[in-house]
């Protein structure tokens, strides 16, 4: 009898918490109530650091990423520009590690092929080959 009574007076409470006047949305991080003002999106000061901190280390990574796989493609055609060669299938660049897909420059000509460019180099290339690999002087 005084169980139920309890448990009664507890299901009253959860209904009156669940409808707490403030309460407006949850926290974009945590997942957590959130009351206050209604343009809040956290639920705490260190949720907000660190939803902008993974933010921010997320674009980092990404940018690393994509600077680790410039390094590699320029250092591939450098060790080929060293080695006199100056065309090579696309495959066997991709075994090595290069990804065609990372450029620094992308140039339109009228020739039959397109240049593209890591950094200094600049090459020509076909679906299968890159060719013309030469370095690009700059003043
Ligand atoms: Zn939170």
């Amino acid at each position: 009898m005084e169980q139920s009574e309890s448990c009664s007076i507890f299901a009253g409470m959860m209904k009156i918490e669940s409808g707490i006047p403030g309460m407006h949305g949850r926290c974009i991080r945590c997942g957590a109530e959130i009351y206050g003002r209604t343009d809040k999106q956290f639920c705490s000061l260190s949720c907000k650091n660190a939803y902008n901190y993974n933010k921010v280390e997320k674009s980092r990574r990404i940018r690393n990423r994509v600077i680790t796989a410039l390094n590699v493609n320029y250092r591939m055609l450098e060790s080929m520009l060293d080695a006199g060669t100056r065309s090579v299938d696309i495959s066997t660049l991709e075994d090595s590690g290069f990804k065609p897909l990372y450029i620094t420059g992308f140039r339109r000509t009228r020739g039959r092929y397109d240049e593209y460019s890591c950094f200094d180099i600049r090459y020509c290339r076909t679906e299968n080959r890159v060719f013309n690999i030469r370095r690009e002087e700059f003043l």
